[in-house]
């Protein structure tokens, strides 16, 4: 009986063992978040093709805080726009987490950017008649999710964007920065993997500006999420880990920044 426990256990191992050898090689890899492949984006207006994107390829692995530079009309809102399925490619593939987007359906992207995408904006777009607690709680109630625990969870994140004093002021009473602060709390109470943030500090004076990166940067190595940062301020794009700069639609140069040290 013994005898036919153990041979039952080797041939168990034996099954076992290739499973956990492609789990070893799958969490030494880094894992890719966003990838875009020769994705581009032609707008049609009167007669007219206007390109949004031209043929980026590029791949952003998880945890990585990339900033896009470049000048007003390069393409920056089209890319971050076109991850969180608010626009689709003319052409090429975008992939998740490795999986390809191409035929995702409209709920297909509800659900993206319901669980895995925050999106943070210049102008804000706090709900006006909602308090801050009321804002950040506002994706948790999309989801379905009710009672103590999003109470919990709204506090924990305006503690972590330092708001807790101000959860139940209007954001007419909030100033720029306070008001971006929200919103970034909206954008991450949910946990989403990763964050989109297109010209967060645009409205903001240098030093609210400042916090605010310092802010996204924080969560980058608390949590290890993904941000894509869109911006033409190089000082916004020096808190990145990486910076591409882009011109006409396209990629041009990458440049790579020092790690920056844990707490900084
Ligand atoms: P950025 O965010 O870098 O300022 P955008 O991504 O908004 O640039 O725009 C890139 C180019 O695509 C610009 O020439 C812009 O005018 C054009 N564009 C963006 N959205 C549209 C649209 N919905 N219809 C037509 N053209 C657009
Ligand atoms: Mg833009």
């Amino acid at each position: 009986m013994n005898q036919i426990n153990q041979i039952n256990k080797t041939n168990q191992m034996n099954q076992i063992r290739p499973s956990i050898l492609r789990v070893r090689v799958w969490m030494e890899k880094p894992i890719t978040m966003v990838t875009f492949d020769q994705v581009s984006k032609i707008y049609e207006r009167g007669g007219d093709t206007i390109t949004g994107l031209d043929r980026v390829t590029v791949e952003v692995a998880k945890g990585d805080f990339c900033a896009f530079i470049g000048p007003s009309g390069c393409g920056k809102s089209t890319l971050l726009n076109l991850v969180a399925g608010l626009d689709v490619p003319t052409s090429g593939d975008i992939l998740l987490g490795g999986r390809s987007t191409g035929r995702f359906t409209s709920d297909d992207w509800t659900r993206i950017r319901r669980e895995t995408v925050g999106i943070v904006f210049q102008a804000f777009h706090l709900i006006p008649g909602l308090t801050a607690a009321e804002n950040v709680a506002f994706p948790l109630l999309l989801r379905g999710e009710r009672g103590a625990s999003v109470q919990a969870r709204v506090e924990d994140v305006l503690e972590l964007v330092s708001m807790t004093a101000r959860r139940h002021h209007r954001p007419s009473e909030l100033s720029g920065g306070e008001q971006q602060r929200v919103a970034i709390a909206r954008a991450i109470v949910h946990q989403p993997q990763i964050i989109l943030a297109d010209e967060p500090t645009g409205n903001l004076d240098s030093q609210h500006g400042a916090e605010i990166i310092a802010l996204l940067r924080s969560l980058v190595q608390r949590f290890r999420q993904t941000v894509l940062l869109v911006t033409h301020s190089t000082t916004a794009a020096e808190a990145a880990d990486y910076v591409w700069a882009m011109k006409d639609g396209q990629l041009v140069t990458r440049t790579q920044h020092e790690p920056v040290a844990a707490g900084a």
